[in-house]
């Protein structure tokens, strides 16, 4: 395991323990307690905006902001194909159904061609318009958000951001997770920071804010006895976890700027390589975090991502095929879908490389010089 190149390691070093100690010291064992609150003014004043609600999971945000957004059976909700099943499943946990649009090929993310297509079809097909849009900024690259929020706001649809590998990203100079609606983070062990398992939900106002908490803790009314009016859940991040949330924020700057180098690092190796394209920026409007570094290859050189993964495997290298999108998945087999295969050719013909803020430039370059070589045997 030692010399081992994992895609994404967790990255610890701040003062994770220093808090950790702290809930034992006060026996704030439990949910809720003084390094909840301290992770989740931590994260707004990161994100430069209030009303963050810190959760169990990235999976559990995207939901409540469902729940939120009023998203109830019965209604169809728009979600970004190319993306990890949690982006989709909350969809079907409140008895909607998903509607997938493709990605385009600049940011990898929502198609906003597509997405209006999507809107005017189903407003056709089913009498009514689609509940909500979840737009997902993939591999921390932010989604065309000017675009995709000017089509949402003509057909007054809200946008719910999947920001779960996004933390850190910008996009016309704002944070990603604080442009839509409501906007969902990840703190999972593979993430950019982590708190173990986690997430955060970012939402529009205090009071938006307070009534998600209320129903994260299982709907309890203010009444001296268990007493309730709501379906709730049990949602909310532990004191303990939160703990390693807070020592983890005081780095997440370095975490993003790191992150961020690796990526340079790699375009810098690959740029002899015509064959192999690192995806980058594809304007100034947009800052990804490069939570993983991504590459697309000529797939005229006859070789699969499968191919190239095992290679690196052998060579005890992790690496891994980009999400395989979900109008592609037997589970969403039956969801309509609206693109023009983008995201598939680019599950084909890409690999997610090991991106860690952990690694050493050493490791970026034996992974970079691993791929070279592999790709030169078959030109
Ligand atoms: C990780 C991830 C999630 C889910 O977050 P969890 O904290 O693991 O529940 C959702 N969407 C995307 C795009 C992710 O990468």
């Amino acid at each position: 395991m030692s010399n081992r190149i994992f895609l994404s390691f967790p990255h610890l070093g701040g003062h994770e323990m220093h808090w950790i100690e702290e809930a034992f010291k006060e026996s704030w064992v439990v949910p809720l307690g003084p390094n909840v609150d301290h992770f989740e003014h931590q994260l707004e004043e990161y994100l430069g905006c209030g009303n963050v609600v810190a959760l169990s999971a990235g999976t559990a945000a995207l939901h409540i902001g469902l729940v939120m957004l009023g998203v109830d059976a019965g209604d169809e909700v728009i979600c970004q194909s190319f993306t990890f099943s949690a982006s989709a499943n909350p969809v079907k946990y409140q008895g909607a159904s998903p509607v997938f649009v493709d990605s385009e090929a600049d940011t990898w993310n929502m198609s906003p061609e597509a997405l209006e297509e999507a809107i005017t079809e189903r407003k056709r097909v089913t009498g009514k318009l689609p509940k909500a849009i979840v737009v997902v900024h993939l591999y921390g690259m932010p989604a065309k958000m000017n675009e995709i929020l000017a089509i949402a706001d003509r057909y007054g649809i809200p946008v719910l951001e999947d920001a779960a590998e996004a933390l850190g990203s910008e996009y016309c100079g704002r944070k990603c997770g604080t442009l839509g609606r409501y906007g969902a983070l990840s703190f999972n062990g593979n993430k950019i920071i982590t708190t173990s398992g986690g997430g955060a939900l970012i939402c529009p106002t205090a009071e938006a804010a307070e009534r998600a908490k209320f129903l994260v803790t299982q709907a309890r009314e203010a009444m001296p006895y268990y007493y309730h009016k709501e379906i709730g859940y049990n949602y909310r991040l532990s004191n303990v976890s939160a703990g390693i949330g807070c020592g983890q924020m005081e780095v997440l700057p370095e975490r993003v700027a790191r992150r961020r180098q690796i990526h340079k690092l790699y375009v810098e190796c690959f740029k002899d390589v015509p064959e192999v394209r690192v995806h980058g920026n594809p304007t100034a409007d947009f800052d990804s975090n490069f939570w993983l570094t991504t590459i697309l290859f000529d797939p005229q050189l006859g070789f699969t991502p499968e191919d190239l993964r095992q290679h690196l495997a052998s060579l005890n290298i992790e690496s891994r095929w980009l999400w395989r999108p979900m109008n592609m998945q037997p589970v969403f087999a039956d969801a309509p879908f609206y693109g023009d295969g983008t995201a598939e050719r680019l599950f084909n013909s890409g690999l997610c490389l090991p991106s860690g803020s952990i690694l050493t430039d050493d490791e970026v370059v034996t992974v970079a010089e691993a791929v070279k070589a592999f790709v030169k045997l078959r030109r």
